[in-house]
């Protein structure tokens, strides 16, 4: 199979500041097709068209939540029709809650999972019906350093918890599929200046995060892009159900 004849299916790609978005543009350089899934339509299908004409490859951007299965069905089905076969999966789609455990209500907690641990599930479930049937497949989700520090400014119990959720996850699909040589990994990013957490890292927040990491500065988007594409690539065959942090040493500071 070459190089383009392989999606890489991404949720969470369309924002421009985003993880998401920055793995679309380096898979896409690396010769992947690319739908890109995200509750932001517009930025999805300009993003797909952006990254499909600099690189030259098939794109596909679709408006989608994650959380809603239906959509996802529907979603999935377009990109088995139009694109190559879907041989990679980044489940990157996510929110975030800065609301303390006291202030935090039933809706914003059901809010927070629906997204970030219900959306991993259901797009998983559904790329994965044809990863099996191929018998070849990636699948990497984004954890947090949130799930093992528990939380920080601007996260808090929802967050932390449905991120630790992605671990458990991880590592109990990766024990069922790993016979057909399907593998299932988790990134556990610190701190990158994203638009996640909505404008509320300010420079002096920034200088702090980066104080308590041994490297002394927040991550790249580019920086945790370029791990999760070494996973969902040929040469990661033989790691599955891991978790790899990538942090700057937050996870010991
Ligand atoms: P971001 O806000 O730039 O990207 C998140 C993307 O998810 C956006 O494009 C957004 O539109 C999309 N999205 C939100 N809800 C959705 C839904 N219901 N359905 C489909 N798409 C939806 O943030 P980011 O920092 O790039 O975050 C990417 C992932 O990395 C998230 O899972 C986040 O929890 C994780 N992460 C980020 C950091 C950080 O510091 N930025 C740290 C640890 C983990």
């Amino acid at each position: 199979m070459t190089e383009s004849g392989r999606t890489a299916v991404l949720t969470g790609a369309a924002s421009r500041r985003g993880i998401g978005r920055a793995l679309a543009d380096r898979l896409a350089g690396e010769g992947w097709a690319i739908a890109v899934l995200d509750i932001d339509g517009d930025e999805a299908r300009s993003a797909a068209a952006e990254i499909g004409a600099a690189h030259d490859v098939p794109a596909l951007g679709l408006g989608v939540d994650v959380s809603d299965q239906a959509a996802v069905d529907a979603a999935i089905a377009e990109v088995e029709a139009g694109l190559p076969p879907i041989v990679a999966l980044a489940n990157v789609a996510g929110i975030a809650s800065p609301v303390p455990f006291m202030n935090e209500t039933v809706e914003g907690w059901d809010r927070v999972f629906a997204v970030n641990m219900r959306g991993t599930f259901i797009v998983t479930q559904r790329v994965m019906r044809g990863m099996i049937e191929r018998r070849r497949g990636r699948v990497v989700s984004l954890s947090s350093v949130s799930a093992q520090r528990g939380g920080g400014t601007y996260s808090k119990v929802a967050y932390s918890a449905s991120k630790a959720a992605i671990i458990g996850f991880t590592r109990a699909l990766a024990r069922e599929v790993g016979e057909y040589g399907i593998t299932v990994n988790a990134v556990a990013p610190g701190p990158v200046d994203t638009d996640i957490m909505g404008g509320m890292l300010t420079d002096e927040r920034k200088a702090a995060m980066s104080a308590d990491t041994l490297i002394g500065r927040v991550g790249t988007r580019e920086e945790v892009a370029a791990l999760i594409a070494f996973l969902l690539g040929d040469d990661a065959g033989w790691i599955t159900a891991a978790t790899y942090d990538i942090n700057g040493g937050l996870q010991i500071s």
